[in-house]
């Protein structure tokens, strides 16, 4: 295949990426039910979500009759319904991850407060969809459903408690559940008391998942429980936290006492020896809900940082338009701030990052659609091998592992220097394709919640700032300084960037997840090698670097002999987990550009070799951005635990210093020699002046070969800048931004 990006001269960027571009890149061209949903849900945020931000909706906490209202154009638009089956009034056939990705990604384009109002209610009816009994699942579910003749059921999740308990990730609950009531042969009646922190919905929500621990012998561990607002007790909704963000979401601290049955524990619960045990702790209820929501928190920060894009252009643009002092035509006129490299170069960064996020989202969410179906037909097949859940289902996936990586290896290969017939066999095993894909989801959903939401509220300040005292107004075209301080909410619910770091330190090792991201180092050599300016051999590198780096710190120690990679050295692995996000962005991202490159020119007619001339320069600038980051991460720590060798020390100087005598000798063997070093004594004792010795660490030769290499695969990003940043100025926008509407 002819390289693009080197065989013929570029093209600049026409009009800023379209419908037609993302539905390629992101992969929903043929989902013509995505497509309209993502149409509905804009016209509700350019709409009426739009028009209430203008008008001031965001100056109050309290939940307002304007804020309701817009539930109904959620219901209306098909928002409500986009989580539920089509049995139970939904109308989206399979897997929904895509689709409420697209959906919170539409809504925090212009709002993320009326992002998270939508998808709570399916964060509250998530443990239910996990983890339900069929029963429950069809009840509650088709209750949320929105019909004509009443307003769906509205739900709630409560696990934050008041402090000093829970938060997202400790096991520690203040909630508790007694039985109050077990009639003989009957249904045991359950005492619920739980306090909620923060929690979203609170101000309407019909019925609420609450986690609670028992605090009754009879009651085994934990669990999580449905309460109604009709149950008999106190169903106090609380007082609304005096939130500085997202507004147009109720958020409350509320108080149940309830009397509640116990079929009301989600997934059901068995009696033994006269306890009840309920199927699934809290625990596990909260991991399966949990590792999909967090993508779509995600994307509500890409989705941010690229609706920046076309109001700062403007702004730029047109700076000192309406002066009599710079009249049509001149190039202050035209292209106004524009004209500054900074502005430009920093839009790119703004720009990259927001597509290497989106990318990195979109893609975790279809990851999730591939892997809910598969884990359900897991789930059956070792059901029928008699293996239900629990730890028996650890050691069962265990011990086919080897199979899992056997099919890893076998991936890397073509068909013809493979045993083809193994690897179908494997390719078509639920159960390996599990592990597969569950070692994966487990890393891209916790790296895309912190990366996307913590990277991407650094960049959402560079895009305030890039507007000037504007930025920071109520008036700012595109909501900017709202978006801004919006997104540390996003960093911080369902989990702040800790509980992400400290799940992708322990994901990450995982031996699955490590032989699959070997082959995707193949993989953006394979990519470079075609097209060269996607900048897939310098990520290549800083994938190399960066598993390199982990391989050493799990077998290193530092200089007190202290080993660096353990769960309580959280200075040695939530770096490496920071790193790993840059590189898995910026590899979403080439992917995508790709899978334009290949797919798109059936559909895109207008401007599409200079859309992906553009896009690829962007992979490029952010291949260059995430080797940097994970370049300057691996060293500092493959260095910095080394104790810095002193002038003073003995026997250690000897073994890295020459004396004065000694280099004179050298010098008259190999003339010139003695000035490749410093690191030696004068006869009078003296040295250079400098901390000690430099540090030579033989054991770090190949690191130091794969950084010098690195550096090198750095060439030609900057170029890839300067040309997208060209673009940037001759691209074509609308006259005004469109919304409000
Ligand atoms: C507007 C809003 C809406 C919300 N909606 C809901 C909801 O609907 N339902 C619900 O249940 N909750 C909800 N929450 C709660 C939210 O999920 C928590 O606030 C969030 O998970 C952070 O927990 P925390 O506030 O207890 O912070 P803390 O856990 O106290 O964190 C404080 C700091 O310590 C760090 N930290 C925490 N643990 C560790 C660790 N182990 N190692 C290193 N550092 C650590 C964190 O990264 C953070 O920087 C909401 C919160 C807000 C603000």
């Amino acid at each position: 295949m002819a390289s693009s990006t080197s065989a013929s001269p570029r093209e600049h960027l026409q009009t800023l990426p379209g419908d037609d571009v993302r539905q390629v890149m992101w992969r929903f061209a043929d989902r013509y039910d995505l497509q309209m949903l993502v149409q509905s849900t804009r016209a509700v945020a350019r709409g009426p979500v739009a028009r209430l931000v203008a008008e001031g909706g965001r100056h109050t906490h309290d939940w307002t009759p304007e804020k309701h209202a817009l539930l109904k154009e959620f219901d209306a638009a098909g928002i409500t319904a986009a989580y539920l089956e089509p049995e139970e009034g939904g109308f989206l056939e399979g897997p929904k991850n895509l689709a409420l990705a697209l959906i919170a990604f539409e809504l925090a384009w212009v709002d993320a407060g009326a992002a998270t109002c939508s998808l709570a209610t399916h964060l509250g009816l998530a443990p239910i969809h996990e983890r339900g009994t069929p029963e429950q699942r069809l009840h509650y579910m088709s209750l949320a459903a929105p019909a004509p003749d009443r307003e769906p059921k509205r739900a709630a999740f409560a696990l934050t408690e008041p402090i000093p308990y829970v938060g997202v990730e400790t096991g520690m609950l203040g909630g508790k559940v007694r039985i109050a009531e077990w009639p003989e042969g009957g249904e045991p009646i359950l005492e619920v008391s739980k306090r909620g922190r923060f929690i979203t919905n609170m101000a309407f929500a019909n019925f609420v998942t609450a986690a609670v621990d028992s605090d009754d012998p009879r009651i085994k561990g934990s669990c999580m429980v449905i309460l109604e607002e009709t149950d008999p007790g106190v169903f106090d909704r609380g007082t609304p936290t005096r939130k500085l963000v997202h507004q147009l979401s109720a958020t409350n601290d509320p108080v149940f006492q309830l009397r509640v049955p116990a079929s009301r524990i989600v997934g059901g619960y068995t009696v033994k020896d006269g306890v009840l045990i309920p199927n699934y702790d809290h625990g596990s209820i909260i991991e399966a809900v949990f590792r999909r929501t967090r993508v779509t928190v995600g994307l509500m920060t890409s989705a941010k940082l690229l609706s920046s894009i076309e109001p700062l252009i403007r702004y730029h643009r047109d700076r000192f338009r309406g002066s009599e002092a710079v009249s049509p035509g001149s190039p202050r006129y035209e292209l106004g701030l524009q004209q500054k490299e900074d502005v430009t170069h920093r839009l790119i960064d703004i720009w990259a990052a927001g597509e290497a996020s989106a990318s990195l989202g979109f893609a975790t969410a279809r990851l999730f659609d591939q892997l809910d179906p598969i884990e359900r037909e897991k789930d059956r097949v070792l059901a029928e091998q008699g293996v239900h859940g629990g730890m028996a289902a650890v050691k069962a996936l265990r011990k086919r592992q080897h199979e899992a990586l056997e099919f890893i290896e076998m991936q890397a290969h073509n068909a013809a220097l493979r045993n083809e017939e193994r690897f179908q066999r494997l390719a078509a095993d639920p159960v390996i394709q599990y592990i597969v894909l569950d070692a994966q989801a487990n890393v891209l959903c916790p790296a895309t919640k912190l990366w996307n939401t913590g990277h991407g509220s650094v960049m959402m300040r560079e895009a305030v700032s890039l507007m000037g005292g504007y930025g920071i107004t109520e008036d700012c075209p595109g909501f900017l300084g709202y978006k801004w301080m919006d997104s540390q909410l996003e960093a911080t619910y369902e989990g702040p960037e800790a509980v992400q770091r400290r799940q992708l330190s322990l994901t990450m090792t995982n031996e699955v997840f490590q032989a699959q991201f070997r082959n995707w180092i193949h993989e953006m050599r394979q990519i470079a090698s075609i097209e060269p300016g996607t900048g897939a051999c310098t990520l290549a590198s800083a994938m190399h670097l960066w598993q390199w780096t982990l391989n050493h710190l799990q077998h290193a120690t530092d200089s007190n002999g202290q080993k660096l990679y353990q769960s309580n050295r959280q200075g040695v692995t939530f770096p490496m987990a920071d790193a790993l996000c840059w590189l898995l962005a910026a590899r979403c991202l080439i992917l995508d550009v790709e899978h334009l490159r290949r797919h798109g020119a059936e559909v895109i007619q207008q401007g599409f070799r200079g859309t992906v001339d553009f896009l690829t320069d962007l992979c490029h600038v952010q291949a260059a951005h995430a080797a940097g980051q994970a370049a300057r991460i691996c060293t500092e720590l493959v260095f910095g635990f080394l104790r810095h060798p002193s002038w003073d020390d003995d026997p250690q100087c000897a073994a890295c210093c020459f004396n004065e005598p000694e280099l004179r000798q050298i010098e008259s063997v190999v003339p010139g020699a003695s000035g490749f070093t410093g690191d030696y004594f004068r006869e009078d004792g003296g040295h250079e002046t400098k901390a000690g010795p430099c540090v030579r660490a033989p054991g770090l030769a190949d690191f130091s070969r794969l950084r010098a290499k690195l550096d090198g695969c750095l060439a030609g990003a900057l170029l890839a800048k300067d040309r997208a940043a060209e673009s940037v100025q001759k691209v074509m926008i609308p006259a005004a931004l469109d919304y409000p509407q």
